[in-house]
């Protein structure tokens, strides 16, 4: 470190959180900083992480990143949202798609004029709000397009994120960063030095002996957390008691005969099966809790569940729901899977990437003792995760399932307050208590309570500023721009191959 500045940062890890924080850091702290990431092809990565949410946009945007480029060298495809099949109840089935359903009229958000219309109704249908919405249109016929705004009405277009092969996202991230001067090094971490006074971590050395140096260092070593958990001891907040699957096993299959633009996630016996369209296979998962179901129950029904003949067995994962009790320490942040893991059911860990890399960097310090930004940061990571968590509890706390031990335990368990207060203000009158920070857009809420089955008892009197002719022509109307806005729009798989055919569109099982 010369006069005091910090010149090297070191990377540990080249998953997807290595190389997304080689990238962002190179592009913008790229002139003032030496960038060296290691990581071990022994190790491997995690391979999975596939679906993402629309803010990954705004990574590329950061980045530079052409998106139909990005698409093409990922085998990716586009997102409107997640099919939740089974969660309510068996036999239920809702998408949380990204984009507001209906329209909003003054400052009444649209769920309000929706319950007021069906007010009279003894058992009113939740699945009724999503004639409105758009992205289920495009999603019922497999259809996506550009579309910021529906023709001429003030009706939002289309809000997307995408699907992608994880090990081609990494690769493509590498070259951006090799590209942008990130030198890379090859091994396994065997020991780390630390300084005798500050405990600062100055260096690492590799098997085979090579000694890497840095001023800061980046844990990316995911569920290891080599640097911030093992050799600094920061301890993990475990969330198991509210979010209790613990194992996953992923498996490829065939792709889709049709690519459809959401992911699904298909609630089972002791947890939820993931299914991700990507343009060259399909992406398979099975999450579920150790304590309510066996390994092998568990991959039956992961084979059982598959839409399209498997390109290879089933994988193991293991993991612990929550997250580290702090995310920075001494001259070290985690990030990725080290920080914590929140599991995959609204696919927000690649977002919590993204979210924890920018904010790195808005912190960052010019000079070691940087105990203020230190704070700052492990305040706001904090914060983050844990709104996350409440609306993944969420899913798995409002159910009417009680049909195995598993959604029986879930549905009795105690959420947090912080839950609970937004679910009583919800089911009493459509209202949502979210934090103005939180990443969940009111739209997320409401469609993820009412799938799940909460039905509010009443609604926002604004709503009853229209009169009753006045509702049916306005409810009328949304129908047809949504039926015509659909309408224009071309299927997802002619979209894709007009411009983003997959590079390299061969079969592949990894
Ligand atoms: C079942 C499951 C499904 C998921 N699905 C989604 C999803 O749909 N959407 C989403 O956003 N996220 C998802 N995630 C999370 C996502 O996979 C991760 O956030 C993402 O892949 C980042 O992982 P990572 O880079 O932190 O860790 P890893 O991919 O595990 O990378 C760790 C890196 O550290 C290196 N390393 C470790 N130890 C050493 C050592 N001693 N020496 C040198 N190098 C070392 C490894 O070689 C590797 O390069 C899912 C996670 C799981 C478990």
């Amino acid at each position: 470190m010369a006069e005091g500045k910090l010149q090297k940062l070191v990377i540990v890890g080249g998953g997807t959180a290595g190389w997304i924080t080689a990238a962002a850091f190179a592009r913008l702290l790229g002139q003032s900083l030496t960038i060296e990431l290691v990581e071990s092809e022994a190790i491997g990565t995690v391979g999975v992480g596939e679906a993402t949410i629309p803010q990954i946009i705004r990574l590329n945007t950061i980045l530079g990143i052409d998106e139909h480029e990005f698409l093409k060298a990922t085998s990716g495809t586009f997102k409107l949202g997640i099919e939740f099949v089974d969660w309510g109840k068996r036999g239920s089935r809702y998408l949380h798609t990204f984009g507001d359903t209906g329209m909003n009229l003054g400052n009444v958000a649209f769920h309000h004029y929706w319950r007021r219309s069906c007010m009279g109704e003894a058992q009113p249908d939740a699945r009724g709000l999503w004639q409105w919405s758009l992205h289920q249109a495009a999603a019922d016929q497999a259809r996506f397009g550009k579309l910021d705004r529906v023709g001429n009405t003030a009706m939002t277009g289309l809000a997307y994120a995408y699907h992608f092969d994880a090990s081609r996202y990494a690769l493509f991230l590498r070259a951006y960063a090799e590209g942008r001067g990130v030198t890379r090094s090859e091994g396994i971490v065997e020991s780390v030095a630390r300084d005798g006074e500050t405990g600062d971590i100055t260096a690492i050395t590799l098997a085979g002996g090579k000694r890497v140096a840095g001023d800061f260092f980046i844990d990316c070593t995911g569920f290891r957390a080599l640097l911030l958990g093992q050799e600094l001891g920061v301890g993990y907040e475990d969330w198991s008691r509210w979010l209790p699957c613990d194992r996953a096993l992923a498996v490829p299959s065939e792709r889709l005969s049709t690519l459809v633009p959401y992911t699904r996630a298909t609630a089972k016996d002791a947890g939820w099966q993931w299914r991700i369209p990507l343009q060259h296979r399909t992406g398979n998962g099975h999450v579920y809790s150790s304590g309510f179901t066996t390994d092998e129950a568990a991959a039956d029904t992961l084979m059982a569940g598959l839409d399209t003949r498997p390109l290879g067995d089933p994988r193991p994962i293991r993991f612990t729901t929550g997250r580290r009790q702090a995310f920075w320490s001494h001259n070290c942040a985690a990030i990725g899977l080290s920080s914590g893991f929140l599991e995959p059911l609204e696919s927000t860990s690649i977002h919590l990437i993204q979210s924890h890399v920018s904010r790195l960097i808005q912190l960052f310090p010019r000079s070691p003792g940087a105990g203020a930004m230190r704070d700052e940061y492990n305040r706001r990571c904090r914060a983050e995760f844990e709104q996350i968590r409440d609306f993944l509890i969420l899913h798995y706390n409002r159910t009417d399932r009680d049909d195995t031990e598993f959604w029986r335990y879930c549905k009795h368990m105690a959420v947090p307050d912080s839950l609970s207060h937004k679910l009583e203000l919800f089911a009493a009158a459509g209202r949502v208590g979210r934090d103005a920070d939180d990443l969940f857009r009111e739209a997320s809420w409401v469609q993820v309570m009412l799938g799940q089955g909460i039905m509010p008892a009443d609604y926002d009197p604004m709503a009853d500023q229209v009169s009753d002719a006045q509702l049916a022509e306005f409810l009328a109307n949304l129908r047809t721009i949504v039926e015509r806005g659909v309408a224009g729009l071309p299927s997802h798989e002619d979209y894709l191959k007009q411009h983003c055919p997959a590079a390299d569109p061969a079969t592949a099982a990894a």
